[in-house]
């Protein structure tokens, strides 16, 4: 398989792969964070979704493999994130990277406002070469506010990051017309260009006590990735080096992207029904927005509304044109403040070294 040049690439591995008997299966890990490196060497941008918490967890407290309850299971994560995090570290280190740990829950990549902030954290990381280790953070994540799995939970970060590609390493290198391993007439899938709910109703349940997610996980975040404009993969993980093995005409499962993740995100931000403000602009930031460029605080003339950072706005021209909606990277009380400010003087006027601009240039659609 290609990836395109600068590609931005997320990363999942599954527990299975991760955890062996209770302990991290370190030698393969090195392998896998040799081949990032040399991704990353090549100009490429990546992220890890790794589970494994709650499988390292279990084997520390002396559990074994009987089914836990959730609040068991959050147990079970608190004590095996700290290893996880620290094996990651470990083996990214070994081939000169950086590694980060961030725990989302859901909430983090749905609302807006949490959104923009994991966003920024994360694209600071990437910015510093870091390599974001990311998980659910299970701990504080009850039912309402669970991702739930991690194929979903990469899913979400791949849509936020505008990722090109998330590879979902498994210990099945795709999806079959029947289940391979009871099935020797099981016909592998190498292309899905629509997930249809005949491929819907091939996949099947999760079949170990360490992965929560089966075939239909994947489908799940197959479904967010591709209408996020994002290729997703399923391949198998399991053979030493299995990022190289994969680039290397590896088998594999691709699901193609249904739009690009700009116009995934522009059309989303186009069809936003509840605008809580109005961000009124001058004839200068009018055509710049046009042109697509970031809206700043020089180009502001006049506020109304009650708005939160992260929240929706229409941006109008003078005469009270529509120009477009968009996402306040401030809430309407330091938007205020920085009305017709240069940006050298956004830290002296806040207080704090705020975003450069009121609404970023990925976080508006033109309308016009
Ligand atoms: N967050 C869980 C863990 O780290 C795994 C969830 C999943 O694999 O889907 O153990």
């Amino acid at each position: 398989m290609q990836l395109k040049p600068h590609s931005r690439i997320v990363l999942k591995i599954g527990s299975n792969l991760l955890v062996e008997g209770g302990a991290p299966r370190s030698g393969w890990l090195s392998g896998l964070a040799a081949d990032v490196a040399g991704l990353s060497a090549d100009g490429h941008t990546l992220v890890v979704i790794s589970s494994g918490a709650v499988a390292l967890g279990r084997a520390a407290l002396g559990i074994g493999t009987r089914g836990l309850s959730l609040p068991e299971k959050q147990a079970a994560a608190a004590v095996g994130q700290i290893s996880l995090a620290q094996t990651w570290r470990d083996a990214l280190a070994e081939s000169g990277l950086k590694a980060a740990q961030v725990l989302l829950t859901s909430e983090d990549t749905e609302d807006r406002k949490r959104h923009l902030n994991a966003r920024a954290t994360l694209n600071t990381l990437l910015d510093a070469g870091v390599i974001p280790v990311i998980n659910e953070n299970d701990t504080v994540a009850t039912a309402e506010i669970r991702v739930g799995d991690n194929d979903r939970l990469a899913a979400r970060v791949a849509q936020m990051l505008g990722a090109d590609v998330l590879i979902l390493f498994s210990d099945i290198d795709g999806l079959y017309t029947s289940d391979p391993r009871h099935d020797t007439a099981a016909q592998h899938i190498p292309h899905v260009p629509h997930i249809t709910p005949e491929l819907e109703a091939m996949a099947g349940g999760a079949h170990n006590h360490n992965s929560t997610g089966g075939m239909h996980t994947k489908l799940a975040a197959a479904k967010i990735a591709t209408a996020a404009g994002c290729a997703m993969i399923i391949a198998n993980g399991t053979t030493a080096h299995p990022l190289k093995a994969l680039l290397d005409n590896g088998l594999h499962t691709l699901f193609a992207p249904t739009t690009t993740p700009l116009s995934a995100r522009k059309k989303w931000l186009a069809g936003m029904l509840h605008l809580s403000g109005e961000i009124i602009v001058d004839d200068g930031a009018a055509k710049a927005l046009g042109m697509g460029k970031s809206l700043l605080p020089a180009g502001i003339v006049a506020l109304h509304g009650d708005f939160e950072r992260g929240d929706g706005v229409a941006i109008k021209d003078k005469t009270g044109v529509l120009l477009a909606k968009g996402l306040s990277a401030y809430d309407r009380a330091d938007a205020e403040k920085l009305i017709g400010k240069q940006t050298r003087d956004i830290e002296a006027v806040l207080g704090y070294a705020g975003s450069l601009e009121v609404v970023h240039r990925d976080d508006y659609a033109w309308l016009r």
